[in-house]
């Protein structure tokens, strides 16, 4: 493989119901700084049907071009179908490297094209950088439970690939002024390419604010002794701030909460202005998903626990008693 021949970063833009995610322009801004740093250009990949006027949205954000495949049958996500477009456009096209967001659909899709392009994956990256010598890509992912942070390289195969978490970037501002080409492709698809039909979309988790879109998050662990707080006064006072509920592991596993409001390392990576942390001690793996908060507020009665290492705001305190004050105040200061 003559390595020289393969240029530009991709990010692999995934929408849904013709929305972009925020994922995608994260990965954008992450993948600009990396270009900058190479020499090499930014390009998207936007797959779906009735997607091309979300092109212009992915060049305010950072692409110089986006492939297109705009078609009736792209529709609906579907793992065997999207992997061949992408197949099929890493061989005409040849980029260097492939961004891919860590969402369900992310994890789903990254794997099956790296193994059918026979290349590496690093899943569920935290960090990107760029090798000063070779140039190539440094993906940075925990390992070990999260004790050591492994640097993974991809030095013999292209494309170089991984799924990075979302809010592990922020999502760069848009630039209205900025310009880029569009380029509409025909993918090259069978009834063969579809391996599964779909049926119906069943939403989960309800019509809230989603957690990894949150701006406020309030979070409850095993200090709240049961779910009652979770559907009370954690999301009493996480609707007052028009924001939504997260939970530990440990409140998760309990069954207080569906799995959907996990944040951590097995659960989902947050990036909110404020996080407020309710009877959770501040586990590695815990803190892992939140540590891109703006503001942490960490409400414990424990003194000594972990949690207040790392937070902004720190109350010592019964969360059974802090929160609903908190609550009060709020509804007083805002009338
Ligand atoms: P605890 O550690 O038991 O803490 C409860 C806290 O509540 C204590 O600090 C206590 O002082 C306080 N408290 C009790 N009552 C009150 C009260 N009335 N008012 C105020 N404070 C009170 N954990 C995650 O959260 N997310 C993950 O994604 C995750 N992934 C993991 C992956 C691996 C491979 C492993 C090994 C572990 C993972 N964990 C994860 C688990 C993690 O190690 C911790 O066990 C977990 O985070 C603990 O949850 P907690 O803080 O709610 O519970």
């Amino acid at each position: 493989m003559d390595l020289a021949e393969y240029k530009g970063i991709y990010v692999i833009a995934e929408q849904f119901e013709g929305k972009l995610r925020n994922v995608s322009f994260e990965l954008l801004g992450q993948a600009r700084v990396l270009a900058d740093t190479i020499g090499d250009e930014v390009g998207a990949i936007l797959i779906g049907h009735n997607v091309k006027p979300l092109a212009q949205e992915l060049i305010t954000h950072g692409a110089h071009k986006v492939y297109v495949y705009d078609d009736e049958k792209l529709e609906n996500y579907n793992t065997t179908a999207y992997a061949k477009v992408i197949c099929d456009f890493f061989n005409e096209v040849k980029p260097n490297v492939f961004l891919v967001g860590a969402t369900n659909i992310g994890r789903d899709l990254g794997p099956r094209v790296a193994n059918s392009l026979q290349t590496g994956l690093t899943a569920d990256c935290t960090g990107l950088a760029v090798d000063d010598d070779n140039k190539t890509i440094v993906w940075t992912r925990p390992a070990l439970g999260g004790n050591i942070m492994a640097e993974i390289i991809c030095p013999d195969n292209r494309p170089q690939m991984g799924t990075v978490r979302p809010n592990v970037f922020k999502k760069p501002e848009a630039d209205p002024s900025a310009t880029g080409e569009v380029i509409e492709k025909t993918a090259n698809l069978t009834d063969a390419d579809f391996m599964t039909k779909f049926v119906e979309l069943i939403k989960m988790g309800g019509e809230g604010v989603k957690i990894e879109e949150a701006d406020v998050i309030v979070s409850g662990g095993r200090g709240m002794n049961g779910p009652e707080p979770f559907t009370g006064m954690l999301k009493d006072l996480a609707d007052l701030l028009g924001g939504a509920v997260g939970a530990s592991r440990a409140a998760v596993d309990a069954g207080w909460i569906d799995a959907l409001h996990q944040v951590g390392q097995t659960g989902k990576t947050v990036g909110p202005k404020i996080y407020i942390a309710c009877g959770i001690s501040g586990a590695i793996q815990h803190l892992a998903g939140m540590s891109g908060a703006d503001c942490v507020i960490a409400i414990n009665k424990d003194e000594d626990a972990p949690i207040f290492k790392v937070c902004d705001y720190g109350i010592v305190g019964d969360a059974f008693k802090v929160v609903p004050m908190l609550t009060e105040a709020i509804k007083k200061i805002k009338g």
